[in-house]
């Protein structure tokens, strides 16, 4: 069971990540505001944070501060998911420490490639047995690569 939280203080928006997210088999936790994400990540670790930046009590980047300061929390895979779309917003976001980022208005198929993405490498990380040399596929080359057919 994967538990994803979605910190989203727009219950719209909130709505829509957890049909997505449930749709694809995840379950759901909520926070409305920054605070109330860094209490549910305390309490729950979930496996994934889908955090807003633009929220009241704490904003995503304070979240985002205080989760990568603390050994215990540091580890969690946080994607940004915000409306933010400036030249520059982007690096500065994943230059904060955040592993992610998905603009609004969402798009699912870019969430999913995230979730596959972040969520692989860490269960890849916690059970290493291929080593990074190259993949021994040579063969499937010769076999399937006769033309991008119709
Ligand atoms: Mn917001």
């Amino acid at each position: 069971m994967i538990r994803i939280l979605v910190a989203e203080d727009n219950a719209v928006n909130r709505e829509l990540l957890r049909e997505l997210l449930e749709a694809r088999g995840y379950t759901v936790l909520e926070a409305c505001d920054g605070q109330q994400a860094l209490q549910m990540i305390e309490q729950a670790l979930p496996e994934l944070l889908l955090l807003d930046i633009g929220m009241p009590v704490l904003d995503g980047f304070g979240v985002i501060l205080k989760i990568r300061e603390n050994p215990r929390l540091a580890p969690l895979p946080v994607v940004a998911v915000t409306a933010y779309a400036m030249r520059g917003d982007r690096e500065k976001i994943l230059a904060s420490g955040f592993d992610g980022y998905l603009s609004k208005p969402l798009n699912p198929s870019s969430l999913t490639e995230e979730l596959d993405r972040l969520l692989t490498k860490s269960t890849q990380s916690a059970n290493q047995d291929e080593g990074h040399g190259g993949p021994p596929g040579r063969k499937d080359r010769a076999a399937g690569a006769s033309g991008s057919g119709a």
